[in-house]
């Protein structure tokens, strides 16, 4: 028999070819004699952010070919490069539930306007990036005229002026950037090397004392004969070379007459005055650019000195990626900034192609099984990640593949028990301790073949989720003004939103013992009131009448007190929802059959609260009415997406309250530093679309509401599998840290002795077995 195959096309992370762990993809090929069946299970998006741009363009052929798709849920790096497959040419059906059916399209058209969004923003950066661009060309060009010293008037002018204002423009950062550009460019590190170019100016070499040297020559010059001619000097003709050596002897001390033929005298004297005059224009020339030469050198230097001060260092690296980025784009000409724009960025799919996609969703429900062909069977087992999130078991007959897989004249099967091989892949997988809304995982009861894994947090345990809500009740309590949570918009906002509600249902009850309580204080109150009528006039109270006068003021007292525990169980607040996805996928879920996101429906807020508490906001008008004068410090909860920050609705909360004492942010996500919202967490400002925001809310930031199971819960699952003799256990979607934890397995659950092997797959990877 044939070898069957599984591919690992993705959820790898790859240092060499820079891809994270994102953009899931595993092709299984089922081999038979004749023919080969093969399913790819998630075609996901790598999600690296730009740098990823190319991969995601990238179709595999073996996805294309595909005999059909499994999808394991609606998360874009599982199904965000679907589209791009049909787009290609993919015709074969994609399997997948029906609530992921129903978010998958919502996540998709999302994506689209988010890629839309980002290209507006790309372009603009290359503008910006192409003033840059034509800048360090300019630089480029002016310290290569400047070390050829052809640079005319207006260009040393406009050079030497431009590097001044940008010394002393009100933007430092700009003026050092050019600054250094020049200095670095023309090749200055020191004083020795401004005192280079400078020598290559232009000077000219007249001073003084040519002019009083030739002054004296017109008074000396005599009519002399033959006889004097062995003791003075003589001149006799009007060559400059003769006039010259002449001007060199009186400059040098010569004192005595010095003769002339008669008819040269007057055209001489003629001469030297001419020259005088010239020299004399020489010399106030000279004195200008030598003025002009110290002016630079002034300038160069301080300009020297100011980045010194800043670190040479510094001025060196941000030159040298000024001409990195010239390099690296093969700018030479003002047309190559515009071809260097165009590159950095393209689209990925269309709304086209989206609805193209849709058609060929076939979605199956959860435990729906499903015969891809009669010899290898699908069946959905739940993943308890997200809702409608599945893990794909792939059971396969043996002894059917044959039989199956040939393109004509199925022959009759032989007549004995037939052998069934499980493969399992997990997609991403729930919590057991912690169960969000979709659930627990589910643990095959069967003896697998093959089990593939994500091992997304292999090497940690998450904090306990009661926890994480008492902290985030406690801060949402001790909020004073707004509360904004950055939420993604999938599961963790509708999660976040079951938590508030429960919590007001819970105020909700309380409410009738608090208006009760609060009658009977009343009533204490001026009861107390009469009591102590007297006591005004300052007249002694009698014993009698005291004693119940502090029984009821200890009965006041307990009451307040209870109240005041009650108060702040009842505690009301308003919630708004700002997220246009999650507002789609949240009316899926209020139709969906669990009881729980019922809750969410306006008509089940209205009967179980008394009115809707969820608003959703729709346009940029509601938003501003949150933020009118009045409501500013009104104590409101928003969730809006997404999670990190990095764009979405959002981007306008943390405009409005970043800068406001009275207001919260909560992280209640995962949010790495190297993202917006990790910047927000540790840093004093932040910038958002080109502006600048000092942070002075309060940031709150709660762990412990994964998604995915952690090492604990991956052990937890191991020990309820069951495998068959040589199964393989493949660890993906996960970190370097996926090897230690495939060892620690290795020992702990399977034993050195085990036919079981756990491998660790590398991007591309192919393992090869016998069905
Ligand atoms: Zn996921």
């Amino acid at each position: 028999m044939q070898k069957s195959s599984i591919q690992y096309l993705g959820g790898i992370d790859n240092k060499d070819k820079g891809v994270t762990l994102t953009g899931s993809a595993t092709l299984l090929k089922v081999q038979g004699e004749y023919q080969t069946l093969s399913v790819l299970i998630d075609y996901g998006m790598f999600q690296g952010g730009l740098k990823d741009s190319d991969i995601n363009q990238l179709v595999d052929e073996e996805a294309l070919n595909a005999n059909c798709i499994v999808l394991t849920h609606a998360h874009l790096d599982h199904c965000g490069r679907l589209p791009l497959l049909v787009k290609e040419g993919y015709k074969n059906p994609i399997f997948m539930t029906d609530l992921t059916k129903k978010q998958i399209f919502h996540i998709l058209s999302d994506h689209v306007k988010i890629v839309r969004y980002e290209i507006d923003a790309v372009s603009s950066q290359n503008t910006k990036k192409s003033n840059l661009y034509k800048r360090a060309l300019y630089i480029k060009d002016m310290c290569k005229r400047l070390k050829e010293n052809n640079l005319s008037d207006e260009d040393k002018q406009k050079f030497k002026s431009g590097l001044l204002k940008k010394l002393q423009g009100k933007n430092q950062s700009e003026g050092l950037k050019e600054a250094e550009g020049l200095l670095s460019a023309a090749g200055i590190e020191n004083n020795g090397d401004i005192e280079k170019i400078l020598q290559d100016l232009p000077v000219l070499f007249y001073d003084e004392k040519d002019i009083d040297a030739m002054m004296k020559l017109v008074q000396k010059l005599e009519i002399g004969g033959e006889k004097v001619l062995k003791d003075y000097m003589y001149i006799t003709s009007l060559d400059d070379d003769d006039l010259d050596k002449t001007l060199q002897a009186v400059k040098q001390g010569y004192s005595q007459p010095i003769n002339v033929d008669t008819k040269l005298l007057i055209p001489l004297k003629t001469k030297l005055n001419q020259r005088i005059g010239v020299t004399e224009k020489a010399i106030d020339e000279n004195l200008r650019i030598t003025k002009e030469n110290n002016a630079l050198q002034e300038e160069l230097i301080e300009a020297f000195n100011f980045i010194t001060e800043v670190g040479q260092e510094t001025a060196r690296e941000i030159y040298d990626r000024y001409m990195e980025k010239l390099t690296e784009y093969n700018i030479e000409s003002l047309d190559d900034i515009e071809k260097a724009g165009e590159q950095l960025y393209y689209i990925k799919f269309d709304l086209d192609t989206l609805y193209n996609t849709r058609n060929q969703f076939g979605g199956v429900e959860i435990d729906y099984q499903k015969d891809i062909i009669d010899a290898v069977k699908l069946r959905f087992l739940d993943a308890g990640h997200i809702e409608g999130s599945i893990q794909a078991l792939i059971t396969v007959v043996t002894e059917k593949i044959d039989n199956c897989l040939r393109s004509k004249n199925p022959v009759p099967l032989p007549k004995k028990r037939a052998t069934h091989k499980n493969l399992l892949f997990t997609g991403d997988l729930g919590r057991f301790k912690d169960p969000n809304l979709a659930g627990t995982p589910e643990i095959s009861d069967l003896k697998l073949d093959y089990l593939q894994m994500e091992t997304t947090y292999a090497g940690r345990v998450h904090p306990e989720k009661q926890e994480s809500i008492n902290d985030f009740f406690n801060a949402i309590h001790k909020a004073e003004g707004k509360v904004v949570i950055p939420c993604f918009s999938m599961q963790r906002t509708q999660e976040i939103l079951v938590l508030l509600v429960e919590q007001l249902l819970e105020a909700k009850n309380d409410i009738p013992v608090l208006k009760k309580k609060s009658a009977k204080l009343k009533r204490i109150e001026d009861e107390l009131k009469n009591l102590q009528g007297g006591n005004l006039e300052k007249k002694r109270i009698p014993a009698r009448q005291q004693a119940k006068i502090d029984r009821v003021l200890g009965l006041k007292n307990e009451l307040k007190k209870e109240i005041k525990e009650l108060k702040s169980r009842c505690f009301q607040y308003d919630i708004i929802l700002d997220s246009p996805l999650s507002t789609e996928i949240t009316n899926i879920y209020t139709t969906n059959l669990f009881e729980k996101y019922r809750l969410l429906s306006n008509q089940v807020q209205k009967e179980l609260l008394g009115k809707p508490v969820v608003d959703v906001l729709l346009n940029q008008s509601d938003h501003n009415k949150l933020y009118t004068e009045k409501r500013r410090n009104k104590k409101e909860i928003i969730l809006s997406s997404g999670g990190m920050c990095q764009g979405g609705s959002v981007l306008n909360h943390l405009k409005e309250n970043l800068g406001n004492t009275q207001s919260t942010i909560i992280f209640v996500g995962y949010c790495p530093d190297n993202t917006r919202g990790g910047y927000i967490k540790n840093k004093k400002s932040i910038e958002i679309e080109g502006g600048l925001y000092e942070i002075y809310a309060n940031v709150v930031n709660i762990n412990g509401f994964s998604g995915h199971l952690d090492e604990e819960e991956i052990f937890h699952y191991f020990e309820k599998s069951s495998f068959a003799r040589g199964a393989k256990v493949v660890l993906n979607h996960g970190t370097e840290s996926r090897h230690i934890l495939a060892n620690k397995i290795s020992e702990e659950i399977f034993g050195c002795r085990s036919s079981v092997k756990v491998l660790v797959p590398s991007l591309n990877d192919t393992i090869e077995f016998k069905l």
